[in-house]
């Protein structure tokens, strides 16, 4: 094994009541445990990809093997957005920093406004996928993208993300992703992203 599926950095039942600890435990380890596993067995025709971050084999996506590419695109993007997705949350209530409020009441009028388009985004995608803020040529942008595609594919780097598959809110929320989405608000962990932006934004 070269790939191994993280360890949260909460318990299952940390998010509780905004993601309940059934839906968790099921996403991390049956969902995410899944990807790691089927990208192992992916690379195994390929062994030179081992020494290489999954980050990386999806910003570089264009020079994976052929015969592996869509495999790697569905799983090397379910660990990296997985793991992603699991530090961008915590069970400690958190108010964005100063730094970042400026930063996206800037480029979006109020954080309101980021707030709302963030969850439209995330509501409009249809079928299933994630909902992201990423830079992108040294400018904030709320995208969408299908299935596990990263971000990283197209040269846009991540600061926030939710996902919005089913199997990340159906048994709490059934049908009602805007609930999820709604509740996801809770759980933000805006250290990471701070320390995500902090990363970029010299
Ligand atoms: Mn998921």
């Amino acid at each position: 094994m070269t790939f191994e599926l993280m360890k949260l950095p909460y318990e299952y039942n940390a998010l509780e009541p905004y993601i309940d600890a059934k839906t968790m435990e099921i996403h991390h380890s049956k969902h995410h445990a899944g990807y790691v596993a089927k990208l192992n067995v992916a690379i195994e025709k390929h062994p030179e990809l081992k020494k290489r971050p999954a980050e990386e084999l999806l910003s570089d996506i264009d020079n994976i093997p052929e015969d592996i590419r869509t495999i790697v695109i569905n799983n090397a993007g379910g660990v990296v957005n997985h793991n992603f997705f699991w530090n961008i949350l915590s069970p400690k209530k958190q108010k964005p920093s100063e730094k970042i409020t400026k930063a996206i009441d800037k480029h979006f009028g109020s954080f309101d406004e980021f707030k709302k388009k963030f969850g439209e985004t995330a509501t409009a995608r249809f079928g299933s996928g994630w909902a992201w803020l990423v830079f992108h040529k040294g400018k904030f942008e709320i995208i969408s993208t299908p299935n596990q595609d990263s971000p990283l594919m197209d040269e846009k780097v991540p600061i926030l993300g939710l996902d919005v598959w089913e199997h990340a809110y159906y048994l709490k929320y059934q049908n009602k992703r805007q609930e999820y989405v709604d509740a996801f608000w809770n759980v933000v962990n805006w250290e990471q992203v701070e320390k995500l932006y902090k990363g970029i934004v010299k």
